[in-house]
């Protein structure tokens, strides 16, 4: 083939490639063999372009340079780094996110005075002594603790200098998300088993003795059966509680369409659990003097909110319980929102906890939490459904003054509100 028919050749399968790449990454499920082929080839086209003897520039030389230049384009578009040096490991091409990664990168340096990586110097040297391509892991701890997957292949260079020796192209895939999110799972499914286990390991011990040593002794087994009820309730609250949280996420990127009156909602659920809080000795009223407070939410979810906000305050506040709904302002764009606050006037969270409440299983104090029948999960599904509806949740709170959490919901106007009833 002849250089010029060559280099056009690299350089519509470097466009098409990288197209596929940016595709790729923009939906989320980016391939490395994808990304590693399209990223050769764009290179590819440029030196074996650039290498080429100089000679008269032909229509089709102009339009191969549009799309080389189309390709670089993409190529600095790729949201990964991409480096490629020669086979000494000299530094002779790099994208704009491998420059952000590495700032000390430089052409024509040695890649080891940016990347102190040895797996990574050494897997270079690999794939030119064997020519095939590997991954290695690259991590890094400043200024945050990341770790990327490299992938290193050989990128043959038939017209360039050094007699055809290859150069050698890295592409880097950040797995620090991935990792937090496996080690989230990981944590999760530990506390799940961990939550579920307690109760069970008790019911299993009463019903052993109930079997043995308390076989004839009615009074015991009455004792015991009542503790097993609580525990079964528990295990049962914990599971309701993780169906839940799990049906929330799933549609969390749905927001609801349906145009709701919280007022309507927060006096339905003070009615409700008043009585209930009357028995603990705590008093739970409505601060809501508007007729109405609409926004585009779902009436169960946005019912669980409040329900889960007043039963916190009730177990672990107490005194006064005001359910508050009042009418604000985002701060940065001005749009009116609907604020839904549960105030008590109880022992209050220490600062150090208020950032973590909201995540799965964490409590302040837990076996306080459990001797409540809490799950750990209230908040985190509080947090979730907010979210889904394009919310905020802000918690406040004073040590031994009380707590305040507040859900912040975009209001729906009464234009808006007329059109859809009418
Ligand atoms: P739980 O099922 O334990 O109630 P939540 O996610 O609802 O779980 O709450 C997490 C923790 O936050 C609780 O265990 C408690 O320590 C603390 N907490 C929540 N609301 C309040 C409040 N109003 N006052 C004091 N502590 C609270």
């Amino acid at each position: 083939m002849a250089p010029g028919a060559r280099r056009s050749a690299w350089i519509g399968a470097g466009i098409a490639a990288t197209i596929t790449v940016v595709a790729s990454s923009m939906r989320g499920d980016l391939d490395p063999a994808v990304v590693a082929a399209g990223v050769v080839a764009v290179i590819a086209g440029g030196l074996v372009g650039s290498l080429s003897r100089p000679r008269r520039v032909a229509p089709t030389e102009v339009a191969a340079r549009t799309r080389h230049s189309i390709a670089e384009a993409l190529l600095a578009n790729i949201p990964d780094p991409v480096i490629l040096v020669d086979r000494r490991s000299v530094v002779i091409e790099v994208n704009p996110a491998a420059r952000m990664l590495l700032p000390a990168l430089k052409l024509k340096h040695p890649l080891s005075f940016a990347l102190r990586a040895p797996d990574v110097l050494d897997g270079i040297e690999e794939v030119l002594r064997t020519g095939a391509p590997l991954k290695t892991l690259y991590t890094t701890r400043v200024p945050t603790e990341r770790a990327f997957e490299v992938q290193i292949g050989a990128l043959p260079m038939p017209d360039g200098p050094g007699g055809g020796q290859p150069n050698v192209v890295l592409f880097l895939r950040d797995l620090t998300a991935a990792r937090r999110l496996e080690a989230m799972r990981v944590d999760f499914v530990a506390n799940a088993s961990h939550e579920l286990r307690t109760p069970l390991a008790s019911l299993l011990g009463f019903i052993e003795t109930l079997q043995g040593p308390a076989k004839a002794d009615a009074p015991a087994r009455e004792k015991f059966l009542g503790i097993m009820k609580t525990q079964a309730q528990r295990m049962t609250r914990l599971i309701d509680d993780l169906l839940s949280l799990s049906r929330i996420e799933l549609r969390e990127h749905v927001p609801p369409t349906q145009v709701v009156d919280l007022g309507q909602i927060a006096r339905q659920m003070v009615d409700m659990q008043g009585p209930l809080a009357r028995e603990r000795g705590v008093s739970v009223t409505l601060d809501a003097p508007d007729p109405a407070y609409h926004v585009l939410g779902e009436r169960d979810e946005l019912a669980r909110v409040v329900e889960n906000l007043v039963e916190n305050a009730v177990k672990y506040g107490g005194g006064n319980v005001v359910v508050g709904l009042e009418r604000t302002f985002r701060p940065a764009s001005g749009k009116p929102q609907i604020a839904l606050s549960v105030r008590d006037d109880g022992p209050g969270i220490a600062p150090e906890h208020i950032p973590r409440l909201t995540e799965r299983f964490y409590r302040v104090d837990v076996a306080s939490s459990r001797q409540k029948g809490g799950t750990g999960l209230g908040l985190a599904i509080v947090k979730h459904i907010v979210n889904r509806h394009r919310g905020k949740l802000v918690i406040e709170s004073e040590p031994d003054r009380g707590t305040t959490v507040r859900a912040l919901l975009p209001e729906q106007s009464s234009a808006a509100v007329a059109s859809t009833i009418g």
